[in-house]
């Protein structure tokens, strides 16, 4: 929930455009001492439409802690800036004032340091944090060399190259407890899953005092411990809950069966007796992989045992649209900034440059590459690593999704994120072209015979399908797309629109707008699409048409 306080005219039409916007936004009205405490108090975040000072003054004593405090955005009168005062990464009101500013035309005044260097800040990752967080940060900052070391490579977002080998800082990612001295940060990686069997009616107390003594008997931090689990069976017992409710742990459950099927150390026919599988702790913490680090370890009337998960890499899979940097998702642009390693052709990675953390490792390559590209993206995340595989428009439109996918088992994690495609780009600079349905096609001969790509020019001119052709002509290849539209014009009339969008989106983008009869095919390169109208589409005020409910002719 997003409390909006406003106090003026202008603050309140400001605040009414960002609630007409926002389902999860409400409006407070009345004086500012009143609703700012009471949006305090019922709100995850707030958008003050008052000077930051009198903000400051009114939210003073409210503050509690960074973890629990809402975050807080002020926004001047006349809505030029957008300035988030509480909370800019804790409570994410750097993206609120983003978001506010995009709302309102504003501009988003972003002082948290590592943001503003587009550096992670060691907050960021989602992962707990302790130790000397603001020495090692502001380390990290100032250029100065900070010592990594980590147990295990886990998927975190690039850090800048003064994070290596040496310094006399150290960030330090464990699950381990470790002796810290006062120059070390420790990231803690969701790393551990504790298994829990309890018999009926089992107290928290001592389930609690149970795993806490079995992390401790191996020096594991309860901070990395990813979740809790155990049988269905035991998916409502309350000790287990109460003590993941106390701990903020997920608890997940899994069925008897699977459980039977974990081979561990030490199972009991009394286990099998009373829930179906002969072993509850431990093959709840092995269940989802991973070795056993901590063993069964008993108490009157509950069961605990750990395991160490090994870090799974991320792999995301980012289109980058047609070219223009608006067209670009922000969830693209969060995604590149989320990944060490960024693989790609150079011209793509040259194309969001600015846009990579410092530090990010690039493996860019030449065209034609496309299988070394993908197995360099897979094996990265095999490593553990978080890489963004980019291709333009979509990444899984003729592009490096398929190939990498080929390759990746189910010991990565994969993220799509999709991109404006160029068929789309080309079909909104020509008006509705893809208004019926519509036939992607590449001319492309080079890893597909040329007789089945005929084959699939004749379906789709058969189906009267509007049809877009991808990779439509090069010096090499120069007499497929006269074919193609050769085949679409016997089922078609010769005055069928033919487009030929080139670059769109980009700074060289043109139109060549003709018919199957005269269009004039030397416009056509592989920089181009080709959109083929169907029988019914027409120009209309000199933009394509495609109706969408016409009388079909067949
Ligand atoms: N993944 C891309 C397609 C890559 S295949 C997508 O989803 O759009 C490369 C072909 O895409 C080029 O030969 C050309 O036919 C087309 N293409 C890519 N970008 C283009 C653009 N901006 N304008 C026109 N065609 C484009």
């Amino acid at each position: 929930m997003i409390g909006l306080i406003a106090v003026t005219a202008a603050g309140r039409a400001a605040a009414g455009r960002l609630s007409a916007a926002w389902p999860e936004a409400r409006c407070y009205d009345g004086p500012a001492a009143v609703a700012v405490p009471l949006a305090w108090q019922e709100c995850d975040a707030l958008v003050c439409f008052l000077a930051a000072g009198a903000t400051v003054r009114l939210i003073a004593p409210l503050l509690e802690s960074k973890a629990t405090d809402p975050a807080v955005v002020a926004v001047d009168e006349a809505t030029r800036w957008a300035v988030p005062l509480l909370g800019g990464h804790a409570r994410d009101a750097n993206d609120l004032a983003r978001r506010v500013a995009e709302m309102l035309g504003a501009e988003p005044v972003v002082t948290t340091a590592t943001d503003a260097r587009g550096v992670p800040g060691l907050d960021t990752l989602g992962w707990p944090v302790q130790g000397a967080v603001a020495a090692v940060s502001r380390a990290i900052l100032d250029g100065e060399p900070v010592r990594f070391e980590a147990d295990a490579t886990w998927p975190l977002p690039a850090l800048p190259p003064n994070v290596g080998a040496t310094g006399a800082v150290r960030l330090l990612v464990t699950d381990r407890l470790v002796d810290v001295d006062a120059s070390t940060a420790v990231l803690r990686p969701p790393a551990l899953v504790v298994g829990i069997g309890a018999s009926r009616g089992a107290p928290a107390d001592e389930i609690e005092q149970l795993v806490v003594a079995a992390l401790a008997g191996a020096a594991l931090s309860p901070l990395s411990v990813r979740h809790v689990a155990t049988v269905d069976a035991k998916a409502g017992e309350p000790g287990i809950v109460e003590v993941a409710k106390r701990r903020g742990w997920v608890v997940v459950t899994h069925p008897a069966e699977r459980l039977a099927a974990v081979a561990v150390p030490n199972p009991s026919a009394a286990a099998l007796e009373a829930v179906g599988t002969p072993s509850v702790a431990e093959a709840s913490a092995l269940a989802q992989g991973g070795v056993l680090v901590v063993s069964k370890q008993k108490s009157a009337h509950a069961t605990v045992a750990v395991a160490r998960l090994r870090p799974r890499g991320r792999l995301a899979l980012i289109g980058l649209g047609p070219g223009a940097r608006d067209l670009l998702t922000p969830r693209a642009i969060d995604e590149l900034r989320r990944a060490s390693v960024i693989v790609g052709l150079d011209q793509y990675v040259a194309q969001v440059a600015d846009l990579l953390r410092p530090g990010a490792r690039v493996l860019a390559s030449g065209m034609g590459a496309e299988e070394a590209r993908a197995r360099d993206a897979v094996e990265g995340a095999r490593a553990g690593h978080a890489v963004a595989l980019i291709g333009s428009g979509d990444a899984g439109v003729y592009a490096m999704a398929s190939p990498a996918l080929e390759f990746a088992g189910d010991d990565i994690d994969v993220v799509g994120v999709p991109g404006i495609t160029a068929n789309l780009a080309a079909a909104a600079l020509l008006g509705a072209p893809l208004g019926h349905d519509h036939a992607v096609i590449s001319l492309s001969d080079l890893h597909t015979p040329w007789d089945a790509i005929e084959r699939r020019v004749r379906a789709a001119a058969g189906g009267d399908f509007v049809v877009t052709f991808y990779n439509p002509r090069s010096r090499g290849r120069d007499w497929q797309l006269a074919k193609a539209l050769g085949i679409l014009a016997g089922h078609r009339p010769p005055g069928t629109p033919v487009a030929i969008v080139r670059e769109a989106s980009r700074p060289d983008e043109s139109v060549h707008l003709g018919t199957l009869a005269d269009v004039d095919i030397e416009d056509a390169d592989m920089r181009s699409v080709v959109i083929v109208g169907n029988s019914n589409t027409r120009i209309v005020a000199g933009r394509v048409v495609t109706p969408r409910g016409y009388r079909w002719l067949g």
